[in-house]
């Protein structure tokens, strides 16, 4: 058997996602911003993708930009925001546990003279409101905090964050990379000014993203070159990539989410039974896909590689730094010992996982914990 729990790193290309990109590639491949028919009837479907993912978040579509992904969306929104408004001021918060995407732009712009703040969070993975305004001073031009985590799934209270930076006349980021799809977004509702998203982690392509802009900003492109995108993203348009990422949002459901909730309870259910765990995020304020769990006196890069001689795909950290040996930065800043943060697995499901996969790794997982331990010298035997 294989099975794949690592749809936090990517998705399967949802079957119906790929023929539209398919028949785009083939058929509709004119460039979007050609005046003749193939450039027409690429804008007619690059316009409706733009449609369908503005309503899923109930944002306008001319406030939904497409780019290359959620890298590109995180970097437009955090730096086009800060370099126009640094007459206002110079300084932005985010939180310790933000995607590299995130806090690497963060780090960039410190170079160039930004101050950052950043979050510590909660056991749980969750940032406190009070913490946040105390955080805020006049300089304060932009928040940053990501809608959930990809480590370990846990979500945070952006509405009540979009309020506070509202009320302060701060711009709000979110990045909902990992959340889009699996927890309801409502721009308006949630006092959104900026959203990542990126179409490889809800089964639609790699290669493309969106940044949503709330109307009322004013924001450059990154890139120097063509007005595409109402001139906030330079470049020929990706419209195979947006009509599939489109057709991917147009599938997801409500069904999906409540099913993987459960296969995500069996599995924690489950695995905690094992002596010696513990669950990493909320319990409760948690993505329903995701799975973290510390397993002591086990290295987690060995656990990975046993499970993947029996078929089943997981991770020890996000896809971006598990190449890294150094333990998970949101591991450490929820409070966990290196040793600990080192024994820890990601399993992040999606709608095609099925209880007969989650059973079978159950069984794999204890079987393989056990084995592990047997040979542990941290055991004490
Ligand atoms: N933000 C989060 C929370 C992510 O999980 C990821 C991908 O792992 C990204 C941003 C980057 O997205 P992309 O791979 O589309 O550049």
């Amino acid at each position: 058997m294989r099975v794949y729990l690592d749809n936090g790193a990517t998705t399967k290309v949802d079957e119906e996602a790929a023929k539209v990109v398919s028949e785009c590639f083939s058929k509709n491949y004119g460039n979007a911003s050609s005046l003749h028919e193939f450039g027409r009837e690429a804008k007619e479907i690059l316009e409706n993708a733009r449609e369908v993912i503005a309503a899923k978040i109930n944002a306008e579509p001319s406030e939904i930009i497409f780019t290359s992904g959620g890298t590109e969306s995180d970097n437009l929104a955090i730096q086009e925001t800060a370099y126009p408004n640094r007459d206002k001021g110079n300084h932005i918060i985010t939180t310790k546990i933000e995607h590299p995407a995130v806090l690497e732009t963060c780090k960039f712009l410190e170079k160039d003279g930004f101050k950052v703040t950043y979050l510590d969070v909660d056991e749980d993975g969750l940032i406190e409101l009070e913490q946040l305004k105390k955080a805020i001073n006049e300089k304060t031009i932009l928040v940053s905090v990501m809608h959930a985590n990809n480590e370990i799934g846990t979500i945070q209270p952006i509405a009540e964050i979009g309020k506070i930076c509202r009320e302060k006349g701060i711009y709000f980021h979110t990045d909902a990379v990992q959340s889009f799809t699996k927890t309801p977004i409502d721009v308006k509702k949630q006092n959104i000014d900026l959203a990542s998203f990126s179409g490889h982690k809800v089964h639609g392509p790699k290669g493309v993203g969106v940044l949503y802009i709330r109307k009322s900003i004013k924001i450059h492109s990154l890139m120097h070159g063509g007005h595409q995108e109402s001139g906030k993203r330079a470049g020929t348009e990706n419209v195979p990539g947006a009509a599939g990422f489109a057709k991917a949002v147009e599938l997801s459901n409500e069904n999906d989410i409540n099913r993987m909730q459960e296969l995500r309870d069996r599995l924690i259910d489950s695995l905690l039974e094992i002596p010696d765990t513990i669950l990493n995020g909320s319990k409760e304020k948690r993505l329903c896909n995701n799975v973290n769990i510390s397993f002591s006196f086990v290295e987690g890069e060995s656990l990975l590689m046993k499970l993947d001689d029996k078929g089943i795909a997981v991770s020890t950290g996000s896809a971006c730094s598990s190449q890294s040996l150094d333990p998970s930065h949101v591991l450490l800043a929820i409070g966990l010992k290196h040793e600990i943060a080192h024994g820890s697995i990601r399993f992040t499901l999606s709608k095609y996982t099925t209880q007969e996969e989650i059973d079978y790794v159950i069984e794999s997982v204890k079987k393989a914990v056990e084995e592990l331990r047997e040979v542990s010298p941290l055991v004490k035997k």
